[in-house]
């Protein structure tokens, strides 16, 4: 796996085992991790989860339209398709953006959906 110095852009096999970097000698805990095929990957993969929370919390909208629900949770349900669709577009963006990748971070790959239920 491939890594980027934060500082210089220096571009490494792997992470050096001191963290600094040889080529501007910055020592740095946030290496990033420089791996465009599987950053695309994660991105498609979020992308597709966006889509399903989107139609989930969708038709949830609709049952809850229709049956009149006085169920606090199934309104704010519907109400995560906003967080989706903003992620959908970054991802889309990021994934037409090859040309301007530059690493990524560990938690990048992260679905927000997983961090949010963190909170
Ligand atoms: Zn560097």
């Amino acid at each position: 796996m491939k890594v980027r110095c934060p500082g210089c852009g220096h571009i490494a096999n792997k992470l050096p085992p001191s963290l600094r970097c040889p080529d501007c000698d910055n020592f740095s805990h946030d290496w990033l991790i420089y791996d465009w095929e599987s950053f695309a990957l994660m991105k498609r993969r979020h992308i597709r989860y966006n889509f399903l929370i989107i139609g989930l919390s969708l038709l949830n909208l609709l049952v809850a339209i229709s049956s009149k629900s006085p169920a606090m949770f199934q309104w704010l349900f519907s109400l995560l398709f906003i967080p989706a669709i903003i992620s959908l577009f970054c991802c889309r963006r990021q994934l037409e953006s090859e040309s301007e990748y530059e690493g990524h971070k560990g938690r990048a790959l992260i679905h927000w959906f997983i961090g949010f239920r963190g909170f």
